[in-house]
């Protein structure tokens, strides 16, 4: 006989199910993903998890205790889903060159520091991440490994190596191509490697000495023989692009998402917005995904702080970049943020996913409960997982995030973590 599936009854102070119709996706939103109301927040909430996934979600009286449930309170606290980090690189340290780590580190160094940063993530309410680029194979071993119990850490898509022309963007990962033939046969390889998705470099990035941000990498048949055969595959592409011209070459491409996508001139030193090619995006329904990389020394500032001529230009930049952001929006881009990073917030320089939502909650001018959704519900439809997660509705497996205190009034709530569940266990 099998055993029933676990039970589990949750009580908190209020829930954030964080679906809504905010972003539209081609004439549809977000809310067709979700199932919820906008930003819906339920006081004195339960949430009742079967297995690992949630059976029932509301006001506490409306959803009896099952007989033989497992009652967990959480007085006084907050429960969101899980949070999404849709861009990270879980080898590299803040600081760290992605060259002089390859050189210095086998693979074996590189999966030991990736599973201590993967834990770490998910104690700080991470519960699915996507790697944007590492080396070899190793990544997915941590990723089974996960899945499997054994380790922990958030849920995790990866891409192995960047697939980047001879001497781009990160070419020290391993994937340079010149050809479409060739960028074809790498994408197939990584694929049968065990890579969730493909990662490219369209335009080469700042961390690479020797390469343009703001020109484009591979020209859009290049780009297209990658689309083409992961999704021939099943599988999804995301785009590093900063200049504008890669941009347009990813999204006549086809990509999913366009990982970045800082509108840069051909210099690299100024913004060339292009309003025609962002509605162009709004249309096909492909995400932009802000991976930035901002000093947690902005996150932690008080609001009225006075600020020093280095700080006043970081917030001078990031201000820049949300004016762009919420223009995309405005245009009908589905967009969301993520950090770029690791974890950080162990050694007091990098930014994480929670810093980072509260930056944007407080400094960009953007409704909170939106700024929850970009890191939640949005990044997992973004991902294609959107049926499964980002929001707490029934049929969602149970990632959950419990903070004390309300994130929504209070953002900084997100550093309280108070428990984490990923797939209905108690994690953290
Ligand atoms: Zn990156």
């Amino acid at each position: 006989m099998r055993d029933a599936p676990r039970r589990r009854y949750l009580r908190f102070e209020r829930a954030f199910l964080a679906s809504g119709p905010t972003v539209p996706l081609a004439g549809q939103s977000v809310d067709d993903i979700g199932g919820a109301a906008p930003g819906e927040v339920v006081e004195d909430a339960a949430i009742l998890v079967v297995g690992n996934r949630i059976a029932a979600v509301g006001p506490a009286p409306a959803i009896p205790v099952p007989p033989g449930a497992e009652v967990i309170e959480h007085p006084g606290a907050t429960a969101l889903p899980g949070l999404v980090d849709a861009h990270v690189h879980l080898m590299i340290r803040r600081g760290e060159s992605f060259i002089d780590l390859c050189r210095t580190h086998d693979d074996h160094q590189l999966l030991v520091r990736s599973a201590a940063h993967a834990r770490q993530m998910l104690e700080a309410g991470v519960t699915t991440a996507r790697d944007c680029g590492s080396r070899g194979t190793f990544l997915q071993a941590l990723r089974d490994g996960i899945a499997q119990r054994l380790l922990p850490g958030p849920r995790l898509l990866t891409c192995g190596a960047p697939i980047t022309s001879t001497g781009g963007h990160l070419w020290s990962c391993g994937g340079e191509v010149d050809t479409a033939a060739e960028a074809r046969t790498l994408a197939r390889r990584l694929l049968r490697d065990g890579a969730d998705f493909i990662k490219v470099m369209a335009t080469g990035g700042r961390m690479t000495p020797g390469t343009s941000p703001g020109r484009a990498q591979f020209d859009e048949a290049e780009l297209r023989a990658i689309v083409d055969d992961a999704h021939r595959l099943g599988r999804p592409v995301a785009a590093h692009v900063l200049g504008t011209e890669g941009m347009a070459h990813a999204i006549r491409a086809g990509v999913d998402t366009l990982e970045h996508g800082n509108w840069l001139d051909a210099d690299g030193s100024a913004v060339a917005f292009d309003e025609p090619l962002a509605r162009e995006m709004a249309v096909r329904g492909q995400f932009r995904n802000m991976a930035t990389n901002p000093s947690r020394t902005l996150a932690e500032l008080p609001r009225n702080a006075a600020l020093d001529a280095n700080l006043r230009r970081d917030l001078a930049e990031h201000h820049e970049r949300w004016h762009w952001f919420r223009r995309g929006l405005e245009l009908g881009v589905p967009s969301f943020y993520s950090t770029d990073a690791i974890v950080g917030q162990w050694d007091g320089e990098s930014p994480d996913m929670a810093w980072l939502t509260i930056l944007i909650a407080e400094r960009s001018g953007l409704p909170v409960p939106l700024v929850l959704r970009m890191a939640t519900a949005v990044p997992a439809a973004a991902l294609g997982l959107g049926q499964d997660l980002g929001t707490l509705a029934p049929g969602r497996v149970a990632d959950i995030l419990v903070v004390r205190g309300d994130p929504l009034t209070h953002p900084r709530a997100l550093r309280a973590v108070e428990s984490v569940y990923r797939d209905g266990d108690r994690v953290a």
